[in-house]
């Protein structure tokens, strides 16, 4: 019996426990491609996803103060760090090395950004690149639109189905088959502490104005959603607005102002240039924060073999238009 033709309401329970565990129902069958599953928005599936953007409307009755305003900037800015230095630059590309300890704290700290979890996230990413805006791409503007491209693509059937294929290497590692299964774990965690660190301040420094539901409706529901938009920037906006500087096949384009809200990601055009590099500003004007990050990490020991971008490459590729 094929998933669709499941009763209803069986349907939805296999939604209701996937909320909670993705493992046994979310995989694409062996010999299955994207294409060949439905494409049509899982409207149990995403409940959550839904209701994380209308508790952000819950600030009307907890209001705001400097602290929790703060405490959303921190967060967001850490959190899109971890996506774009880990879920994209190491998971999705492999372009610098870490231990095994360090590879599983970057999936943790990536998870936690509600954007589910490493293979799923890798496994998708490398799907994009193999068809960037041909018609199999998943999120290319150009050939589905930009509500798709933002968003509408990972709420369908087969936006849940990572081909798995494409992460064969990071599926060896057991600690990252069981984050990527039971991915809610990390959020859920982020948002008690939130919610503790609001009620702690609000005893112990009550001049700060601040309390436990409005840090977390600060500091996780409004900064997990700015977060969520300033990504899908790169697969909607970053294949639209913006300078090509390679002949790279496909729509991508460098935008200095994406750049700054994704700490980096916005140089998408270098980076469908040459993938591989984990430096996406080529140029020492173009600012790519999580570069820069990533190179103090590497100064600590943390990370290392950060591949760099040739310059036969950069500069004398035939491929550069300008
Ligand atoms: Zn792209
Ligand atoms: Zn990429």
């Amino acid at each position: 019996m094929t998933e669709q033709s499941l009763p209803l309401w069986r349907r939805w329970l296999n939604a209701f426990i996937n909320w909670f565990d993705t493992g046994p129902l979310v995989t694409a069958p062996e010999g299955t491609s994207l294409p060949d599953i439905p494409d049509r928005v899982e409207w149990a599936r995403i409940i959550p996803f839904i209701a994380v953007h209308a508790t952000c409307l819950s600030v009307i009755w907890v209001g705001w103060s400097p602290i929790a305003v703060i405490v959303a900037v921190v967060a967001y800015f850490v959190r899109m760090f971890a996506i774009t230095g880990f879920y994209h630059r190491y998971f999705s590309h492999r372009s610098f090395k870490t231990s095994r300890v360090g590879q599983f704290v970057f999936g943790v700290l990536g998870a936690s950004a509600v954007q589910r979890g490493p293979l799923w996230w890798a496994a998708h990413h490398r799907h994009h690149h193999a068809y960037s805006d041909k018609p199999e791409d998943s999120h290319s503007p150009v050939q589905h639109g930009f509500v798709r491209s933002h968003m509408g693509w990972f709420l369908t059937t087969r936006g849940f189905r990572p081909d798995l294929r494409r992460v064969r290497d990071l599926m060896q590692f057991p600690e990252l088959r069981w984050l990527d299964r039971f991915d809610i774990l990390i959020p859920v965690a982020l948002a008690v502490f939130m919610f503790g660190l609001g009620i702690v301040l609000e005893r112990l420094a009550p001049e700060l104005g601040t309390s436990g539901g409005q840090m977390l409706v600060w500091g996780f529901f409004i900064s997990t959603v700015a977060c969520y938009h300033g990504t899908y920037t790169i697969n909607s906006l970053s294949h639209v607005f913006g300078r090509q500087r390679y002949r790279t096949g496909d729509a991508s384009r460098n935008n200095w102002l994406l750049a700054l809200i994704t700490l980096g990601e916005g140089w998408h055009n270098n980076h469908h240039h040459f993938p591989s590099s984990t430096r996406q500003g080529f140029y020492w004007w173009e600012i790519d924060i999580t570069y820069y990050l990533l190179k103090v990490m590497s100064w600590l020991g943390i990370i290392w073999d950060l591949k760099p971008v040739p310059v036969a490459i950069r500069d004398h590729s035939p491929r550069r238009i300008r």
